[in-house]
Formats: C-alpha cells, sequence, structure tokens
C-alpha cells in the first residue's frame, strides 16, 4: 500500500516525500481538532510511533522536524534508538513491559507511557537511579477492564501515581489509556480527562494526557489530550503483528 512499508523498501527520497506528505496530513488533521475545540497546536504533542519501520525512517521524521519517536518492544527500540542516537530525540516506551526489561528500557527511554502495577515502579525506579537517569512515567489505565490490554483499573490510579511520585529516578508525567477496541473512543477518553483532573488534584504537574491514535486522534483532542501516538497516519500500514 505503502511505498516505504514494511514490505517494500523505497528510494529515500521517495519515502522522505512520502513521510512529509504524511506528516502534513496529520499535522492538519491535529491543527482542525484544536480549532474545534478551542485549543492550541502547542499543547498538543506529536509522537510518532515508529515500531516495525526502520531506522532510516526515524530518521528522515527527525529531519522532517519530529522531536518524539514511539516504541512498543524493548527487542526492536534498543538498537533503532541506538542507531539514532546522534539525533537528539525524546523516545517514549508505549508497549507493555516485562519487569525484566525495565533496566534496558531506562537506558534510552525518557518517558514510559505503559506503567500499571507496583513492581514495575520499583523495577524500573531501580533501573533509572543506577543509571543516573530521570524517566518521565506515565500511568497506563485500562478502561475496558474486559480486554486485558494493559493498563490498570481506576481505582488503583492514585496510589500508582503516588508510588511513581515518590520513587528515586522516576517523575510522575500524568495518564496514559488506549480507547477500547471497536467502541465509540469520546466515553473513553473523557473517562481518561476525568481521572487526570483527580490526579491533578494531589499531583498538580501531572498534566500529561497521552491519547489519541491514527484513528482517533481528534476524539482524543476534543477531550484534552496532551500526547498523540500516531502510527499508521504517519508512517503507512503495518504487517500484521502476532504479540
Ligand atoms: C501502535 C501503537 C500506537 C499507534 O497506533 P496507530 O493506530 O498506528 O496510530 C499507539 N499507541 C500504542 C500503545 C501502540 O502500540
Amino acid at each position: 500500500m505503502t511505498a516505504g512499508g514494511p514490505g517494500r523498501p523505497a528510494a529515500p527520497d521517495e519515502r522522505r516525500a512520502e513521510l512529509a506528505a504524511n506528516l502534513a496530513e496529520v499535522r492538519g488533521r491535529i491543527a482542525a481538532a484544536c480549532a474545534a475545540a478551542g485549543r492550541d497546536p502547542a499543547e498538543v504533542a506529536l509522537i510518532a510511533v515508529t515500531k516495525t519501520f526502520p531506522a532510516s525512517d526515524v530518521r528522515l521524521l527527525a529531519g522532517l522536524g519530529l522531536t518524539d519517536v514511539g516504541e512498543n518492544r524493548d527487542q526492536e527500540a534498543r538498537p533503532k534508538a541506538a542507531e539514532c542516537a546522534d539525533l537528539s530525540l525524546t523516545w517514549h516506551f508505549v508497549g507493555s513491559l516485562q519487569t525484566n526489561k525495565a533496566r534496558a528500557v531506562a537506558s534510552y527511554a525518557d518517558v514510559v507511557h505503559s506503567v500499571d502495577r507496583s513492581r514495575l515502579v520499583a523495577a524500573l525506579s531501580g533501573a533509572a537511579a543506577r543509571a543516573g537517569r530521570t524517566l518521565r512515567c506515565l500511568v497506563q489505565v485500562s478502561l475496558d477492564e474486559a480486554e486485558h490490554r494493559g493498563g490498570a483499573a481506576p481505582a488503583q490510579v492514585p496510589a500508582l501515581a503516588d508510588e511513581i511520585a515518590a520513587a528515586p529516578g522516576l517523575e510522575l508525567g500524568g495518564l496514559m489509556a488506549v480507547a477500547p477496541l471497536g467502541a465509540d473512543p469520546a466515553p473513553a477518553f473523557e473517562r481518561l480527562a476525568a481521572l487526570s483532573a483527580d490526579l491533578r488534584r494531589n499531583h498538580p504537574d501531572a498534566r500529561s494526557v497521552s491519547a489519541g491514535m491514527s484513528g482517533d486522534l481528534e476524539q482524543a483532542i476534543a477531550c484534552g489530550a496532551t500526547h498523540l501516538r500516531i502510527g499508521t497516519a504517519l508512517l503507512g500500514g503495518r504487517r500484521a503483528i502476532v504479540r
């Protein structure tokens, strides 16, 4: 479908033009959604989720002015971040994270969006402290507990947030969620916004709301998202991934 997709490598110039066009379209969608919501586009960060795409795409996106990159698997993210170390990008880890990968992720990630349990807080804290780094952490909230797509139950959010805020090497950034599959995303994003307002009563600086993907960024912006995680709309279709 797209010339630079995983199946068929494109010439760099062709791929660059394709990414530039996709980026312009996404920026246009963000501007329109912000205008409709009465928000300033400057308060909505765009994270390019580059999973399954090569480091060469990250480099092209950086050349087009993107500063934030998201990945969901350590095995893939670690070498890509190393290959792009000269670009001074901000790396976001957005996938479910095993405790035994915490140390590796803490070595290159700047933000972890998928913190959903105490053991992971402890592992990330130990790893960040040992590495002499500060890791910004978002609590991933499950907005559809039946689906098992990761995330803490809403009732667990305050305690996890307190743990992150108190943990050496970690900084509490806010909340993240993935909208339930196949449902209208708006109610889920409204729920997330309400949880974010609750969180900010005790943690006024934890303002990040990571919500919105290629298919639902407009609804996420309408509900106050501060970070969009966009893969397909920027990079093109991915091959089916077996998890
Ligand atoms: C892959 C992924 C995205 C990007 O999804 P698209 O629909 O391709 O924009 C966002 N968030 C997470 C957690 C992901 O794993």
